[in-house]
């Protein structure tokens, strides 16, 4: 290695560094909701350092021909065009489909770059004989890895897109056998894995090769299959973690840094969502994988007796007006009706009318992680009134009033009542514990898993019918006259 090339690389590396940082800097700051937009400005800019440093380490920008040039700056434009407006278009309550879709083609990127890799290095014909001698074992594994892992991670995420988006059902789809007909899939890619690694002909390899790779497909479409209802996110967190690790094996595959960086980060912080979730869930990861949860069929819940007892705005009203402590329960109805700033209003209303006002927030509400957050954060209701699970519950046992704002699943009793319930176990928030809930809901439809919800039923629940954004738009101006 010349002065020159030596010098490149060292830059190329502090560089690579440097966007590292960012990224830390940046996923740190995606924790909290006032600085999670300037932390995702602040990785998107480690990313373009870390994509233009690739140009210049891989002599792309140097030996690029007027050809070259034009697709790089071509397919840069399209790239960013396309991402620019889908990221604008996309609504609250569709991220997690946009997120599906993210993951599916940051797998899919990862295959493609570890059998390029293989393809361009193994059918030269100056090394036509690199597997027995010019390639180490050690690329050939992370190769492999990249290819598998990111098929699986594809295939995966384009099947929970179609499910989360309602374009095939989103339930859990199960048969006779599928478990044993999933592990001879997997045993089966397993298979070709260890012979592409070991096989010594480099065509005979890329054979393997191909035929790990449509065994990725399979697996990822089938081990989504048996997933369904309230455990998609757990499978988008879980997928997204696989597509950072993908990318740390094609970083491996073509020793690129900052790319093994990224897709740890990627990696480990799927993971630890993905932990987290469950938690919330109070379930395994691997009951939310294999247990067919949701199946098709409809989820079985106890049945609940009784009716639920309507109220009328004006009545509400009143409840409102007389109470000291409030607590608003948002969940997926509230990002539906993008009733957040009514909310607020509300909130600020009842303030100034000297009760003691909180959102209680659950991990899950909504369709994705953070979701009641981010919306929350929009309508600037300050952060100090959002109260996660355990201090809500807390609050809850001295509240006047809870007003559930199309939230379902997370307000469930059953999930601490009912050992029949899917949902037993799963840790809510007890709306039903203060003295009057409000549930604000536009009919007698159930939650995202299915099922019947007791807390509508209990003496001290009061359904308000409607949309919820108009139904808190006529309590502020009931408070307003
Ligand atoms: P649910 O999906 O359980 O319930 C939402 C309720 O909102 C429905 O019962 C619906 O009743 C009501 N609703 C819908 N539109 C409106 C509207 N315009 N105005 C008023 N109410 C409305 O919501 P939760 O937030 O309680 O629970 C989330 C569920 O989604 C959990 O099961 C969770 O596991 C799952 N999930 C969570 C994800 C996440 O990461 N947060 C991702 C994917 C799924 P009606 O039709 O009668 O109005």
């Amino acid at each position: 290695m010349n002065a020159d090339s030596q010098t490149l690389m060292q830059t190329v590396n502090f560089v690579y560094i440097i966007s590292s940082i960012l990224f830390v800097i940046g996923i740190k700051m995606l924790g909290k909701a006032d600085t999670a937009r300037k932390g995702n400005i602040i990785s998107a800019v480690g990313m373009l350092i870390a994509v233009v440093a690739t140009l210049f380490d891989r002599q792309i920008l140097k030996a690029a021909e007027p050809m070259s040039w034009a697709l790089l700056v071509g397919a840069l434009a399209v790239g960013s065009i396309v991402g620019y407006l889908v990221a604008k278009k996309v609504k609250m309550t569709s991220m997690p489909e946009m997120v599906a879709l993210l993951n599916g083609f940051g797998g899919l990127a990862s295959l493609l770059v570890g059998w390029a890799d293989f393809y361009y290095r193994g059918m030269t014909s100056s090394i036509s004989n690199m597997v027995s001698g010019g390639l180490p074992t050690f690329t050939l594994v992370a190769t492999i890895l990249a290819v598998l892992i990111g098929g699986v991670t594809f295939t995966g995420s384009v099947y929970a897109w179609g499910k989360l988006s309602g374009k095939i059902s989103g339930r859990a789809q199960v048969f006779k056998g599928q478990k044993i007909v999933n592990a001879v899939i997997a045993l089966a890619s397993l298979a070709f894995s260890v012979s592409f690694c070991v096989v010594g002909d480099p065509q005979t390899a890329h054979l393997c090769l191909i035929a790990s790779i449509i065994l990725s497909f399979v697996l990822g479409f089938a081990a989504v299959m048996p997933i369904g209802g309230g455990d998609m996110p757990v499978v988008i967190s879980l997928l997204n973690s696989l597509s950072g690790l993908a990318a740390s094996a094609a970083g491996f595959v073509i020793e690129n840094n900052v790319l093994i960086v990224a897709g740890c980060l990627v990696g480990a912080s799927g993971v630890i969502l993905t932990v987290i979730m469950c938690k919330s869930m109070n379930r395994t990861l691997s009951n939310v994988l294999f247990s067919g949860f949701g199946a098709a069929g409809g989820a079985k819940g106890g049945k609940v007796a009784g009716e639920m007892k309507p109220m009328s705005v004006d009545d509400a009203y009143y409840v409102l007006e007389a109470a000291q402590n409030v607590v608003f329960i948002p969940g997926y109805g509230m990002a539906v009706a993008q009733a957040q700033h009514a909310v607020k209003e509300l909130a600020t209303i009842l303030e100034n009318n000297g009760a003691e006002v909180s959102f209680a927030i659950h991990p899950v509400a909504g369709r994705m992680p953070g979701h009641m957050n981010v919306l929350l954060a929009e309508a600037d209701v300050p952060y100090e009134q959002l109260k996660e699970m355990d201090e809500a519950n807390r609050i809850l046992e001295t509240a006047d009033v809870a007003v559930v704002i199309g939230a379902n699943d997370v307000v469930n009793p059953a999930a601490a009542e009912d050992k029949g319930s899917p949902i037993y176990g799963m840790p809510i928030i007890e709306a039903y514990k203060a003295k009057t809930v409000l549930a604000l809901k536009r009919g007698k439809g159930a939650g995202f898993s299915g099922l019947e919800n007791a807390l509508f039923f209990r003496p001290n629940t009061r359904m308000v019918y409607g949309d919820a954004k108009a139904t808190l738009n006529e309590l502020v101006s009931k408070f307003k006259q």
